[in-house]
């Protein structure tokens, strides 16, 4: 199959300029970058690529909206509005912005369209419905001398939130950090990442349509060592909200360190799924593949080390060979495709490395390993047989390379499943109820989930252990996080 061989859908571009308190900018310096399909190596946008100067701006933008404009006085049901109606164009521009993603960096456009922006819509529904029930807590406290005293907790805005964003799931990580912060009324600035920094522009056009005002979304679009590490840095952000590489997390965390701002990182996993003898296999199947295979491997909560029991060990293996081998590698435009591209060579060759070392470090490889290159960026789905000091089983590959490892008792699994730096999530599959609480409550993880695979849902907190990253986003916790907690303590004469 060739890209030559499909229809593309017409869709439009956004403006690739920097979005400053609702204005269309370029940078200061006239700074861009080129943003290319990987699937043709076509160029798709010539990208404004802000500076420090246009940081600032943005930062400013934000800051002004949050002391003298309407967004944080706005009621709680105002806002919630405003986001609900952000939700609905979301949704209706569903295959614009899947298109943006797909042609950026290579997700299939039917996992976007059906997938990632849906789910970004609901992001922002459901905090649209938390904007007016921020509340604290009140209880009457002991006297205090000769007064009485009574105390109430208040949960007010934070001010301006940075979200830095990474290349996989564009749209929806954006939705995840903003959805939350400006429901509780905060200002937020987006740094995209340059794989896939068109549908962030095209979110907040839409956001524009939805009545948020100006300078409650900024978007600066850059590099992420000038762009990214100056929002970091700045000090006029109240909170830094980060997902992506360890190696940049460390740095965003000691730029933080220094201000005490609040922080959240995300710093990707190298989840277990673990696979017990008593697990339905023909259900599970579609799951442990799918956590392996889906958008090619590059996702944060990917399940890539398979700890499967002895006794089950060959049919998981024959269930994910299969998996790979009815895999459609091809255009992510195209009905066919079951897997897209690889979001760049860089990428693509780090995927192939690992897979070098899996062969040299005594892997057996079962099935798939480096692929001809040809125009696109195309990754073959690879199924490793292989122990838990490898390589391919210690490293976030962040590509389709599974590694199947045994076990033979349960505690040997969880010894296994948490020898790991890292600490985002794991997979259990069990029918037996016992071992699947005793199982959960010993991962070293901050999401399991049992019998299947999925996305994060807003309704419930997201975020890792360990070498996995720091604070929670979604959920109650990660609204939370976008407030900061007021103590009133009140003293009154007794009548
Ligand atoms: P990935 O390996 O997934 O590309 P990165 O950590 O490099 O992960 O990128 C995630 C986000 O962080 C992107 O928006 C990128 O531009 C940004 N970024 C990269 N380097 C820095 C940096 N030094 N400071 C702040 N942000 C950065």
């Amino acid at each position: 199959m060739t890209t030559a061989d499909i229809t593309r859908p017409v869709f439009d571009l956004p403006e690739p300029l920097l979005r400053i308190g609702g204005a269309r900018v370029g940078a200061a310096d006239g700074a861009t970058y080129t943003s290319t399909d990987p699937a043709t190596g076509e160029v798709v946008a010539e990208i404004a690529a802000a500076g420090q100067e246009d940081v600032d701006a943005a930062v400013r933008s934000a800051r002004h909206q949050f002391e003298h404009g309407e967004w944080s006085r706005t009621s709680g049901p105002e806002r919630g509005k405003a986001l609900t109606r952000l939700a609905a164009l979301i949704e209706a521009d569903a295959e614009t912005l899947a298109a943006l993603e797909a042609v950026e960096m290579g997700k299939l456009y039917r996992d976007s369209v059906g997938g990632d922006i849906p789910c970004a819509a609901e992001a922002f529904r459901h905090f649209a419905g938390w904007a007016d029930k921020i509340s604290g807590s009140a209880m009457s406290l002991p006297n205090f001398g000769p007064q009485q005293r009574f105390g109430y907790t208040v949960r007010q805005p934070l001010g301006v939130v940075a979200a830095i964003t990474p290349w996989n799931n564009p749209a929806l990580i954006a939705a995840w950090k903003l959805a939350p912060a400006l429901a509780a009324g905060n200002t937020a600035v987006v740094k995209p990442a340059e794989d896939a920094s068109l549908s962030t522009l095209r979110l907040a056009e839409l956001a524009s349509e939805a009545g948020i005002p100006d300078g409650v979304l900024n978007v600066v679009t850059g590099l992420g060592p000038v762009a990214g590490a100056a929002l970091a840095g700045h000090g006029g952000v109240d909170k830094v909200s980060f997902t992506g590489s360890p190696t940049v997390g460390q740095s965003i965390r000691s730029f933080a360190g220094e201000s005490f701002r609040k922080l959240v990182l995300e710093l990707g996993g190298k989840a277990p799924q673990l696979i017990f003898e008593d697990a339905d296999l023909e259900a599970a199947m579609p799951w442990i593949s799918m956590g392996n295979f889906y958008h090619q491997g590059q996702v944060c909560a990917a399940g890539t080390r398979v700890l499967a029991h002895e006794s089950v060990i060959d049919q998981v293996v024959d269930g994910l060979v299969a998996a790979a081998e009815s895999a459609v590698v091809g255009d992510p435009f195209d009905d066919r495709s079951t897997m897209g591209t690889i979001v760049n060579a860089k990428q693509l060759d780090r995927i192939d490395g690992y897979i070098d070392s899996g062969i040299s470090e005594g892997a057996q490889l079962i099935c798939g390993g480096k692929r001809e290159r040809g125009a696109g960026f195309y990754a073959q789905p690879t199924v490793f047989r292989g122990t838990n000091d490898l390589t391919i089983a210690r490293d976030e590959i962040f590509g389709p390379v599974a590694t199947v490892i045994g076990f033979r008792t349960t505690e040997e699994a969880v010894r296994i499943a948490n020898d790991t730096r890292y600490g985002l999530n794991a997979m259990v599959y069990s029918q037996n109820i016992s071992r699947v609480h005793s199982v959960v409550e010993k991962l070293r993880v901050g999401t399991v989930w049992v019998n299947g695979w999925g996305v994060p849902d807003p309704a419930l907190p997201w975020g890792g252990r360990a070498g996995s990253g720091i604070g929670r986003e979604l959920g109650r916790s990660g609204l939370d996080g976008d407030t900061e907690e007021k103590t009133v303590h009140i003293g009154f004469d007794s009548m």
